[in-house]
């Protein structure tokens, strides 16, 4: 086969214990899915979770024990961090029941859901999509994939963030409002999962801006650290 010009690419993440690398496909965002998340942005209670999307060049994949670098967007005054616990899918399929999700998850990493809030803003009061807050390049860093096998117990695992050694985010994965089965069950029904699939499955409370020469270091229990930096 020949193509018109060179092809991208392939978007991919490191492993962690392997030279071979997860390649991905489509990156699923879950929105407000910890409750004081919801509330510190106006919101309360538990609704169905909703679901976004992010293209898969965003990824801005960081190895183990180095720095990564994003650029500072355009057009934003307001760049949030949001660490996230990201899922990837080894095994696709549609209508996934919660009791048989764990099968179809390859491993855990963790990512930041990077906003330009002040854009998201104004989009969602003017009732339009969230694309250019949400979906721009570079906006979803994560580092190394751990698989679920070594990964320990990333349901109860404590997530965080720092920005230039203080904490901004920390709570714990227990207590997403849909869990990541919940998650995949509600995901699948909506879109056929397939491998490569990753999903950041949401936010806790702390929600905050970074400017230009931040480092923020994100983890989430049993899983590696993913540093970067604002350029
Ligand atoms: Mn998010």
């Amino acid at each position: 086969m020949s193509f018109v010009f060179t092809p991208p690419p392939a978007v991919s993440v490191p492993v962690v214990g392997t030279a071979e690398r997860f390649p991905v496909r489509r990156i699923y965002c879950v929105g407000r899915n910890y409750e004081e998340h919801a509330k510190e942005m106006g919101f309360t209670g538990r609704e169905p979770p909703f679901f976004f999307l992010k293209p898969a060049d965003a990824i801005v994949a960081v190895d183990a024990g180095t720095t990564g670098t994003i650029p500072y967007p355009s057009l934003t005054k307001n760049l949030h961090h949001e660490i996230e616990l990201v899922v990837a899918i080894g095994t696709g399929g549609k209508n996934i029941a919660a009791a048989d999700a764990t099968k179809h998850i390859y491993g855990y990493a963790v990512g930041l859901d990077m906003t330009r809030r002040d854009l998201q803003g104004e989009m969602k009061k003017a009732g339009r999509p969230w694309c250019i807050g949400k979906g721009f390049d570079h906006s979803a860093p994560i580092g190394p994939i751990t698989r679920a096998a070594q990964a320990g117990d990333v349901n109860n695992a404590e997530l965080y963030v720092q920005v230039g050694g203080k904490d901004r985010q920390r709570s714990n994965v227990s207590k997403l409002i849909w869990n990541i089965a919940e998650t995949i069950e509600h995901l699948s029904a909506a879109w056929e999962l397939q491998p490569g699939d990753l999903i950041y499955t949401g936010t806790p409370e702390g929600v905050a801006a970074v400017v230009s020469g931040d480092t923020m270091v994100g983890g989430v229990a049993g899983l590696e650290t993913l540093t970067i930096r604002v350029a």
